[in-house]
């Protein structure tokens, strides 16, 4: 029988096994899929916005238990798990208020004596997601998926499996109806059989995936040859543009809380910081000790502002992306080195675009500098990228948001560090992925919009 085995970060001692599925188990799991979503799109969309009403209840009557769980099994510091279990609770309160405008008939005008675009359901839709925000990459795509009446079945990073199993707990608890939310536990050395075949199968809908672009470009494949809709939500490198007129107390502060939250493992993370030469050098002169100045510690303290490293893996291919750019020339400020499972807060300096901490996405505790002579190399050096996620500027706000749209991305923040907000659609463009999440957006994307005709 095959299993996963949950590791604690921080010590690398075991923290749970469980039993992966095999097929035959998938294959159950996937029938239960299909009748609970038949009943589910029967029920009234009233009827869907009261079991997230019920989800966001849950989840805050068990916030501790639920971030303690984050934060033993992924490393994020506690006070940021609590905040990621607290922004799932609001994503169902905005999704649960909106979703009944989002979903309704759409009138258009035609030839017909009326005409109209319904948002119906997909089906059931397979969710790939990753660690990094065991919670929130979850609700996320459930409320949105749920709402418009679609089931749901999760396969998570293995390293939160413990997450995974309690957010089906959470819909169970909420009152959803048997099988509605599944959450299937896949042996890693399956993953690249099992997860296209759970695609491919007739009974599956629709797929979306938030991960690296590995993972993206095998789901996203899978998807294409059999001919369904897939979602990605990919990496990012975003840059972080800092122009001659910013505020630059503002303008820091924003900088460590976007490059070293979550411990920098996010892929709306400012990664590249670009800024021009006329204010550079006082600009590093400010961030390298507020960066000195973040407290590393037990994850599960409340004052520690940065935990390990989520996986030892991830910490030595960091590691291995610093190391790189230093022998390509770039000038380590501070950190680049690791304690324990922990990486130091790291200031990579004069790093050029060609270099591996630019053209790559660095996911951990690494901010890399690029000087740019004026305005229009800022513009290109931000544009040199595979990615595009996300982007900001900062400056006074007509000029920064000049700059800033002259950069490609899937979202672009003036004055402010790139963020999700359930309000607001997210997700991003080129080699960060396709398709949109959050908001009537997000809903949206697991609906059938279908056009209706009477004449
Ligand atoms: P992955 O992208 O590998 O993992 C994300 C999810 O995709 C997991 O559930 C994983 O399952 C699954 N997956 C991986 N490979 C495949 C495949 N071939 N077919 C189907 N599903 C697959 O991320 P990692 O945890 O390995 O992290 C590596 C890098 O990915 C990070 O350093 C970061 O750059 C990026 N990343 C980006 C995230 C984002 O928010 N955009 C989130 C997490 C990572 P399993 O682990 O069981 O293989």
């Amino acid at each position: 029988m095959a299993t996963v085995t949950t590791i604690s970060p921080i010590d690398g001692s075991t923290l749970q096994t469980y039993e992966a599925a095999d097929w035959a188990v998938i294959d159950a799991v996937l029938d239960r899929a299909v009748t609970a979503q038949q009943r589910w799109a029967s029920r009234p969309v009233g009827d869907r916005t009261e079991l997230l009403r019920a989800v966001a209840g849950i989840l805050r009557g068990d916030r501790e238990r639920h971030a303690a769980l984050i934060t033993a099994e992924m490393g994020k510091p506690i006070t940021e798990s609590l905040a990621e279990v607290d922004k799932c609770a609001r994503n169902c309160d905005v999704v649960a208020e909106e979703a009944p405008g989002w979903l309704a008939d759409r009138e258009l005008a035609s030839d017909a004596r009326r005409s109209w675009v319904a948002a119906e359901p997909l089906g059931v839709v397979f969710a790939v997601m990753p660690w990094n925000y065991p919670f929130w990459q979850v609700i996320r795509f459930a409320c949105a998926a749920l709402v418009a009446g679609n089931a749901g079945v999760l396969k998570h990073s293995p390293n939160v499996t413990g997450c995974a199993l309690a957010l089906a707990d959470v819909f169970a608890k909420a009152g959803a109806p048997d099988a509605l939310f599944q959450t299937v536990v896949i042996a890693e050395a399956d993953v690249p059989e099992v997860v296209p075949r759970i695609i491919a199968d007739d009974r599956v809908a629709a797929v979306t995936l938030t991960g690296s672009e590995r993972a993206g470009s095998a789901v996203g494949a899978a998807a294409g040859k059999a001919l369904k809709k897939s979602l990605l939500e990919l990496g990012g490198s975003d840059p972080f543009v800092v122009l001659a007129d910013a505020d630059l107390d503002h303008t820091v502060a924003q900088a460590v809380r976007s490059r070293f939250g979550n411990g920098g493992q996010s892929c709306i993370a400012a990664k590249r910081f670009v800024v021009v030469d006329e204010i550079a050098d006082e600009f590093v002169a400010r961030l390298s000790p507020a960066v000195a100045r973040l407290r590393l510690g037990d994850p599960a303290d409340p004052d520690t502002q940065v935990g390990p490293m989520a996986r030892p893996d991830l910490l030595a291919a960091l590691h291995a992306q610093v190391q790189a750019s230093v022998r390509e020339g770039a000038e380590l400020v501070t950190g680049g080195k690791s304690v324990g499972t922990y990486y130091l807060p790291t200031i990579l300096d004069r790093v050029t675009p060609n270099m591996t901490a630019a053209t790559e996405e660095t996911f951990g505790p690494v901010a890399a500098i690029l000087r740019a002579r004026d305005d229009d190399q800022a513009v290109e050096m931000a544009n040199a990228t595979a990615y595009g996620l996300g982007c900001s500027v900062w400056g006074e706000p007509a000029h920064a948001l000049a700059v800033g749209r002259r950069i490609r991305s899937g979202a672009l923040f003036v004055n402010a560090m790139v963020a999700s907000d359930p309000r607001l659609p997210f997700g991003g463009i080129r080699r960060s992925g396709h398709g949109r999440e959050l908001a009537a957006d997000g809903v949206r994307e697991f609906t059938n919009q279908r056009t209706v005709y009477v004449g």
